[in-house]
């Protein structure tokens, strides 16, 4: 991708422009719910991935390729007073060294949010089980990466502990940016019908499907949409959001949250807050979206 649209270069002062943007909504600071750390010889792979690609050829180059402390340092100058640490396995044998993992780095990050993982395996009802007990207040579940069915009966008294525990799990299961076997709409809304009471962030905003992630959020309560890189310039020129569901989003204030797949973006944090604030929906839906949902939903 040669041909990468919008800014690549972060202004010289980003930290007061994202938090004038904060200041001029009269929040007090915001919420991410989609940002990654993980363990960093993990991240270094991800990182590697979007920098080489896995032909050699650059997906995209990492804005934040920073050690852990400047990140940290970055989001709370920026004002980001509650952020996840998304991470999630690709292979069995993976996420409970990962939720270890995630559980010291909360333990020591009292700003972010306790997140954990799975994987369809045995024992992943046990571990996540765990997360739980231990505090995790976040789940991701990535179908892309992960390329495993959602239904597989290995994860169905995980979404089971999810649901009653009422933890919130953000799960990838849009087609974009590549579809993975199990993404789309389909399976996921299968494993919503059967279990009702889970809560769930369709991260992205389901983009590229974003029509149907809409009809499935309308159809259970307990669906949130994460803004995840949706409506940048570089998701504009990928996966456009369709004008015609302008009205759903204005509509849905209190079911969208603030996600922006920090550190892993091809550009400036400050694009994802301006491109959700050129949507023109008004202060009290981008109040709702960059604070006020997220608190309320995660009991911040
Ligand atoms: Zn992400």
């Amino acid at each position: 991708m040669t041909s990468l649209p919008g800014p690549d270069a972060a202004p010289a002062d980003e930290s007061a422009a994202v938090v004038a943007f904060w200041r001029h909504l009269g929040l007090p600071g915001l919420v991410d719910v989609h940002t990654h750390f993980m363990p960093p010889n993990v991240l270094d792979k991800v990182w590697n991935y979007f920098e080489t690609g896995l032909e050699g050829g650059r997906v995209w180059r990492v804005a934040y390729r920073r050690p852990e402390q400047d990140r940290l340092a970055l989001l709370r100058a920026f004002g980001v007073r509650r952020f996840s640490a998304l991470s999630y396995p690709h292979k069995p044998g993976m996420a409970a060294w990962l939720n270890s993992w995630e559980a010291e780095f909360a333990a020591r990050t009292p700003d972010a949010l306790h997140s954990a993982t799975f994987y369809p395996e045995p024992g992943a009802d046990e571990y996540v089980a765990g997360a739980i007990d231990a505090g995790a207040r976040l789940f991701k579940a990535h179908l892309q990466v992960g390329g495993y069915d959602p239904r597989d009966e290995l994860l169905d008294p995980v979404w089971g502990l999810l649901a009653e525990a009422r933890v919130p799990v953000i799960v990838h299961c849009g087609s974009g940016p590549t579809p993975g076997r199990y993404t789309g709409p389909g399976p996921i809304s299968e494993v919503l019908a059967r279990h009702p009471g889970l809560i769930m962030i369709v991260a992205h905003l389901g983009a590229p499907e974003y029509g149907e992630f809409f009809d499935l959020m309308q159809r259970h309560a307990g669906v949130y949409l994460d803004t995840t890189m949706a409506f940048t310039d570089f998701f504009e020129w990928l996966m456009p959001f369709p004008a015609a569901l302008r009205p759903r989003l204005a509509a849905s204030a209190d079911r969208i949250l603030l996600g922006t797949d920090f550190p892993n973006i091809p550009y400036p944090y400050l694009h994802q807050l301006e491109a959700l604030a050129r949507l023109d929906l008004g202060v009290t839906w981008l109040r709702a979206v960059c604070y006020d949902n997220a608190a309320r939903l995660l009991g911040l």
